[in-house]
C-alpha cells in the first residue's frame, strides 16, 4: 500500500505546492491529472524518492521511505520503484539489452538476459535488443523505458506523461503495456498526464489543481 499524507514541496524562491492525501492499494492503477504547472512531475518525483518533501510523509508497505537517507533511498528505489520519465532516460552509449542489464545491477538483482528477452518479447521490441536506444522510434523508446521500469518487478510503477509524444495507436499500446506490466507483478501503477486520451481507461483518478 502506498500512502502520502500532508505532502508539500517548495522549490527555492517559489511558493509551496501542496498535494491531496492519497492512498493506493497493491494492484491499483491511478491516473493523476492536472494542467501544466499543477505539480504532476513534482508529485511523481516525491513519490519516486527523487525529491524530499518539505512537509508530510510517504510510505510504501509501511516503509517510511521519504525519511530515508539518500543511500538507503537509492537502494529502496532500485528494489521497489520503477519510473518511466517524461524524457527518454536510457544510456545512449549502451544497447537496449545493456541498459536493462544495468537496471538489474542497480536494483541489486542477478543479471538475467533470458528474463530481459522475455520482457522485450512481451513489449514487442525483442528484435531491437542489440540496438542503441536513439535508433528506435518514439514508441519503441517508450517501450524500452517501460522495460527498464518493470524489469525488477517493483511494488510501485510511476510514469510521467508516458504517451504525450505518441500518436493514437502508440498511445493506446503503451498505455496497455503499462497496465499489463503492472498487473503482471501486482504493482501499484500511477500515471501522471495531461493527455485526455487516457481518461477513459483509468477508473481511479486524482486531479491536481
Ligand atoms: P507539471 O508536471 O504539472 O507541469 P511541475 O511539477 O513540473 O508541474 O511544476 C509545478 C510548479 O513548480 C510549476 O509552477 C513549475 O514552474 C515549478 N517548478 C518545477 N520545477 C522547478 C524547479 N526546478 N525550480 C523552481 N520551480 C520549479
Ligand atoms: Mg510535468
Amino acid at each position: 500500500m502506498l500512502k502520502s499524507i500532508n505532502l508539500s514541496f517548495q522549490y527555492s524562491g517559489a511558493p509551496s505546492i501542496s498535494f491531496p492525501d492519497f492512498t493506493a492499494e497493491q494492484g491499483d492503477q491511478w491516473l493523476i491529472l492536472g494542467p501544466s504547472g499543477s505539480g504532476k512531475t513534482t508529485l511523481l518525483h516525491l513519490l519516486g524518492g527523487l525529491l524530499s518533501p518539505s512537509t508530510g510523509n510517504i510510505t510504501l508497505d509501511d516503509f517510511h521511505y521519504s525519511a530515508f537517507s539518500p543511500a538507503k533511498l537509492d537502494k529502496f528505489r532500485g528494489e521497489n520503484i520503477g519510473i518511466v520519465f517524461q524524457k527518454a532516460h536510457a544510456v545512449q552509449s549502451l544497447s537496449v539489452m545493456e541498459n536493462l542489464l544495468l537496471a538489474q545491477q542497480l536494483g541489486g538483482k542477478i543479471l538475467d538476459k533470458k528474463k530481459i528477452m522475455n520482457l522485450l518479447e512481451r513489449l514487442q521490441i525483442a528484435h531491437k535488443a542489440n540496438q542503441k536506444p536513439n535508433r528506435l522510434s518514439a514508441g519503441e523508446q517508450q517501450r524500452v523505458a517501460i522495460a527498464r521500469a518493470v524489469i525488477n518487478q517493483p511494488r510501485l510503477i510511476l510514469a510521467d506523461e508516458p504517451t504525450s509524444a505518441l500518436d493514437d495507436k502508440n498511445s493506446t499500446e503503451v498505455q496497455n503495456l503499462l497496465k499489463e506490466s503492472a498487473d503482471a507483478v501486482n504493482a501499484i501503477l500511477l500515471v501522471v498526464t495531461h493527455d485526455n486520451r487516457l481518461k477513459a481507461t483509468f477508473p481511479k483518478q486524482l486531479l491536481l489543481k
